[in-house]
């Protein structure tokens, strides 16, 4: 049985590993608490609810065109007229499963072999990965001042002639940084005169708190959409908790969006019309919903801040969006208690029961991102179960479940 040579070289997910351990603690009785989840914990919008049953129940559950439904494709012209103040055709607009797959799809429609990607450290774990399946190259970029937010020199720096794109996810997947209106214009300005494609991954771009504004590319370009190098990717899954319901959207210039149709139309057809009419429901419903989300998130970050601030040697940069944290734990990183942020999680989920994903994922060691979608209960005692864990000068014992432990390790 042979594998392809690019296959095998995909990474694993450390991630799913902890999943599993945390899965075998839960049937055994123990009580977990999960702050790995990368999604929110509401039901899904009744309108999209309501859509999609109507759909099922009419029968009429057919092959769509594979960029999307007419109707679901007008819900999102008007979806990016509101939101980003650009008017597109439906040529601009082509519907994947999801946001994951609307990047794989950009990705194989630009990358050539040895073509080179940048994408910013922390990073969402998936972009690597897919740059290499399409036979690129990724090109990481790390912030050397420890901040989360990309400098446009660090990034010039790096830039080749072989560089076709480069990624930008604000508000960021694992940070929760949303990087300032100043460095979206530079990039955008820079890209639009390069000729490098801009892939902004927008999948949060309403989680933001602190009264923050956040700004689209668009609004830096003066090009139109078909002249211009900017792509949105956008979806349902994090802003309406429908994280199931894969749906995902890219929107950008008329010839790009023709050749990923044509690689979709060879691949998956095209998504279900069921979770088509489901995501349409949730882009004409009742919008209140999202803003629920936000609130409920800004009100657990200031929890979660609060609760690791009091923790001794983590230092956190608080963040402005999404529904992550990505606190320091290099303090805790010690030849006795865990060499990196994977065994740190191993031991955190060993000892305390908390599923935690380890920085080295995100391409920043040392961390550990703490997902805050969960009740206050949770966060807070999440927080104290792994700093009893960790941290010295915490009390010695715990009581986890009902169970009383006493910490002899440190
Ligand atoms: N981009 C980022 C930054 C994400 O965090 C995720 C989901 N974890 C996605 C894209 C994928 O979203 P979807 O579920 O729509 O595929």
């Amino acid at each position: 049985m042979t594998i392809s040579r690019l296959a095998s070289s995909i990474a694993e997910s450390p991630t799913f590993a902890l999943n599993e351990e945390a899965r075998m603690l839960r049937e055994k009785g123990e009580s977990v608490i999960n702050m790995g989840i990368g999604e929110p914990t509401n039901k899904a919008p009744i309108s999209a609810i309501l859509s999609s049953a109507a759909r099922l129940s009419s029968g009429e559950v057919k092959y769509t065109p594979p960029d999307g439904t007419p109707s679901l494709k007008k819900a999102i012209i008007r979806y990016t007229e509101d939101n980003y103040g650009r008017v597109v055709a439906p040529e601009n607009v082509i519907v994947s499963a999801g946001a994951k797959q609307s990047i794989y799809n950009v990705l194989f429609s630009i990358v050539d072999p040895q073509d080179e990607v940048i994408i910013c450290a922390p990073y969402w774990v998936s972009y690597p990965e897919m740059v290499k399946m399409v036979y690129g190259i990724p090109v990481i970029v790390t912030p050397e001042d420890g901040s989360f937010h990309p400098r446009m020199k660090d990034i010039e720096q790096v830039v080749s002639s072989y560089t076709k794109a480069i990624i930008i996810n604000s508000p960021n997947n694992p940070s929760g940084a949303v990087y300032t209106s100043d460095f979206i214009a530079e990039i955008v300005d820079f890209c639009e005169k390069k000729r490098i494609y801009l892939i902004m991954d927008d999948i949060y771009h309403k989680l933001v708190f602190d009264n923050i504004t956040w700004r689209s590319a668009y609004e830096y370009t003066s090009k139109d959409v078909d002249n211009s190098m900017v792509i949105i990717v956008n979806g349902i899954a994090k802003l309406y908790g429908m994280t199931g319901f894969r749906i995902g959207w890219v929107v950008a210039n008329r010839k790009l969006v023709e050749v990923m149709t044509n690689v979709q139309a060879q691949t998956i057809s095209c998504t279900s019309v069921v979770l088509q009419a489901a995501a349409e429901g949730a882009l004409t419903g009742m919008q209140s919903i999202v803003e629920n989300l936000r609130l409920t998130f800004q009100n657990n970050r200031d929890v979660i801040v609060q609760e690791l601030n009091s923790f001794r040697d983590v230092r956190l940069v608080k963040p402005q969006g999404t529904f992550y944290c990505l606190p320091d734990f290099r303090a805790y990183c010690t030849p006795s208690l865990a060499k990196n942020s994977v065994e740190l999680a191993r031991l955190i989920l060993q000892k305390a029961f908390v599923v935690t994903v380890p920085g080295k994922e995100f391409g920043l060691e040392g961390h550990l991102r703490l997902s805050y979608v969960g009740s206050i209960k949770e966060i807070t005692e999440a927080i104290e179960r792994i700093k009893w864990v960790l941290d010295p000068f915490s009390p010695a014992e715990i009581y986890i479940g009902d169970r009383r432990i006493v910490r002899n390790w440190l």
